[in-house]
């Protein structure tokens, strides 16, 4: 560690703590990492800048594919009690109830939810609070220098800072953008209760290509009623900047077929509004580190696939990768490349960047082709509702006939 005494530079070795992995930033991916390594008797280090998650707007809510993997890394259990959980959710296609669907999903709010796992986080796993300054890496050992002067050796450096950009950079490696403001997401409260709302939950997607709407999700979170919102359009646009000013009567307007039982859209907090781009690593297949999560790709939150990408990558490293990383000696870049290469990973990040260019296409598309495709889509779903309608006009009917 270097500091000044007066004039005058004094130099004082800070003792390094050796570690098995070091693990980078202390999100979803970080910490579900950190704790399952720690499980398994790894010695683990877990930095983050901040002891407390603050509350952004992310993910706020999960479905039971997701709540498996949780509960493949011991998990389940501590996230329970941070969600509100609920099913039946009416789904509105085309201005109608098209389907009650009657899936459990999970909601909260991911600030909390990740103080919840950091606190859960194994005793011999402590998250040392710090900003890197420093980075080596290399085929046997990794040196990280926090700001506080200390020192950290691992085999296996882990970076998982999300959208952070400092540590990518300071390894060298580049983000590349594959869709430049791909999607905007809001989020609010509406001040409708539980109680007054027509729906436990509803999800009612957008009518008109021209709306640029993906979906509105409204579901339970705690004791309130939260909307997530899902909008092809940039922060930039007058349509943004005409829905933060008068919210309410746009979604009145947007979607009239549920507003009465939302209590006419009156919202409780502000709109927080998040601009989000796919993207892409270059340049990661290095010696001694992997990217994980987040600070691995980005892809769209309107297909619901982030955290469930981000817990794959925390699974198969966790389960396959590390151990075997570990049994032998040294950390070059070809023992790192099984885990970019792994096909469970591939998979699941191709398929999340699949589904979020195709979820934008599909909505807004005005090409022959993409018009055909809704029209067809549509017609599917027009019939799918007449035949919801008849069925529930035959009950109806039943007991006169009887
Ligand atoms: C608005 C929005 C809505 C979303 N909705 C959904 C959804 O409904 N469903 C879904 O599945 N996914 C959704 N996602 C995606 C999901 O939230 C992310 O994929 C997931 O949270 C990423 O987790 P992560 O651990 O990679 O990153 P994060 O959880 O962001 O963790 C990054 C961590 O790194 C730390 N860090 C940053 N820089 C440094 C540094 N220099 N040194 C040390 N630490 C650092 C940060 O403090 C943070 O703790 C949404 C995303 C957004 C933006």
């Amino acid at each position: 560690m270097t500091g000044m005494k007066g004039s005058e530079m004094t130099t004082v070795e800070a003792v390094p703590a050796e570690v098995d992995v070091a693990i980078v930033g202390a999100g979803m991916a970080g910490t579900t990492l950190a704790t399952a390594l720690g499980k398994a008797g790894r010695k683990v280090a877990l930095i983050d800048p901040h002891r407390i998650h603050h509350d952004e707007f992310r993910a706020e809510k999960i479905g039971t594919d997701q709540i498996r993997l949780f509960e493949k890394l011991g998990l389940d259990k501590t996230i329970m009690h941070l969600v509100t959980p609920f099913d039946d959710i009416h789904v509105f296609r085309l201005g109608q109830l098209f389907a009650r669907e009657r899936r459990p999903e999970y909601a909260f709010s991911y600030g909390a939810l990740i103080n919840g796992l950091r606190d859960a986080l194994p005793p011999q796993v402590p998250l040392t609070v710090g900003k890197v300054v420093e980075v080596s890496t290399g085929p046997d050992r990794q040196r990280l220098v926090l700001s506080d002067g200390s020192v950290i050796i691992a085999r296996l450096l882990v970076v998982a800072t999300g959208y952070g950009e400092a540590v990518r950079r300071a390894i060298g490696v580049e983000r590349i953008e594959q869709s430049k403001a791909h999607s905007l997401s809001m989020g609010f409260d509406l001040a409708v209760s539980q109680l007054d709302c027509g729906f436990r939950a509803v999800t009612c997607y957008g009518r008109r290509a021209s709306d640029r709407v993906a979906y509105i999700s409204i579901f339970p979170l705690g004791d309130k009623m939260r909307a997530n919102m899902f909008v092809y359009r940039t922060v930039a646009d007058q349509w943004t900047r005409d829905f933060r000013a008068d919210s309410q009567k746009m979604l009145c307007e947007l979607m009239p077929e549920i507003s009465a039982q939302c209590g006419n859209f009156a919202l409780a907090s502000p709109v927080e509004v998040r601009q989000v781009n796919l993207t892409t690593t270059q340049g990661h297949r290095r010696d001694g580190v992997v990217f994980i999560g987040d600070a691995f790709c980005t892809t769209c939150p309107t297909p619901g696939v982030g955290i469930g990408r981000v817990m794959i990558d925390v699974d198969q490293l966790h389960s396959v990768h590390i151990p075997r990383w570990l049994e032998t000696p040294g950390m070059a870049a070809d023992k790192i490349g099984t885990f970019y290469d792994d096909p469970v990973k591939v998979a699941s990040d191709e398929a999340g960047m699949r589904v979020s260019v195709y979820a934008k296409r599909i909505t807004t598309e005005t090409g022959l082709e993409w018009r055909a495709r809704r029209l067809r889509n549509n017609m599917a779903r027009r019939l799918v509702i007449i035949g919801r309608k008849v069925r529930h006009l035959g009950l109806r009917r039943e007991p006169g006939i009887a």
